[in-house]
């Protein structure tokens, strides 16, 4: 008799967890997703990388198809186009790919929306390829003597507004005498280029259309050893 009470009171009491073993199982959880989460994010950031690679290669394809339809000439930016002063150059690429507004735009862009709604685009043309470029300009990719060593494009900082004036930056004023003997001209570099936009580094396409991702560490040794008649932007 003594027995089965204590039994019935046993089954009609105990809860299946205890309130210490429901706290232990949401601990053993919130340590699990904070191990967690860390490599979602990462994955997430990889994955943005490597849609920013794409874009820019796909970018890169139009521009040589665009090269080959205007015999070997590079698209020109809003600078130099006085036929249309309201379109940014990524336009002038559109007819050559399958949709612009799908690539023109990196992912890990601070001003991607701004930039998408502006019709700009979060890849900037190296200048020395426009008219705009000053001594050292090549302005046709068939005049190149290396393509596979020729910076075509790189990421806009985040700094620079999205404004038409924004479709190209001014890359001939790194490397000036001044900035060089200031040692400034990483400083500059990167008051236009987004150097670390992508885990501590960023994306270069080249005019024989290869994306590159480059550390800001490389573009920082390029800016401290480099010089006015021999550097990265200077076509080759
Ligand atoms: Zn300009
Ligand atoms: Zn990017």
């Amino acid at each position: 008799m003594k027995l089965h009470m204590h039994s019935n009171r046993r089954s009609m009491a105990a809860p299946a967890f205890t309130l210490v073993e429901l706290l232990v199982v949401i601990a053993i959880i919130g340590v699990l997703v904070g191990l967690l989460l860390p490599a979602v994010q990462a994955a997430r950031a990889s994955a943005r990388r490597s849609q920013c690679a794409n874009n820019m290669r796909q970018v890169g394809l139009a521009m040589g198809l665009f090269c080959e339809a205007h015999k070997g000439r590079f698209p020109e930016t809003s600078h130099n186009d006085a036929n249309d002063e309201q379109l940014s150059w990524i336009y002038t690429v559109a007819p050559f790919m399958e949709s612009v507004d799908a690539v023109r735009i990196c992912p890990d862009d601070a001003k991607g929306a701004e930039r998408l709604r502006a019709r700009l685009s979060s890849y900037v043309m190296n200048v020395y390829l426009t008219d705009e470029g000053g001594p050292g300009l090549v302005t046709n990719r068939n005049k190149l003597q290396a393509t596979s060593k020729t910076l075509a494009l790189f990421e806009i900082a985040d700094s620079k507004a999205a404004i038409i004036e924004n479709d190209h930056v001014h890359n001939q004023a790194w490397f000036t005498l001044s900035n060089i003997a200031a040692r400034r001209v990483f400083q500059w570099i990167e008051g236009d280029m987004a150097t670390r936009r992508h885990a501590e580094g960023t994306h270069l396409l080249y005019a024989d259309w290869r994306v590159e991702f480059v550390p800001a560490t490389t573009i920082e040794s390029w800016a401290t050893t480099q010089s006015q008649t021999d550097n990265f932007c200077l076509p080759k």
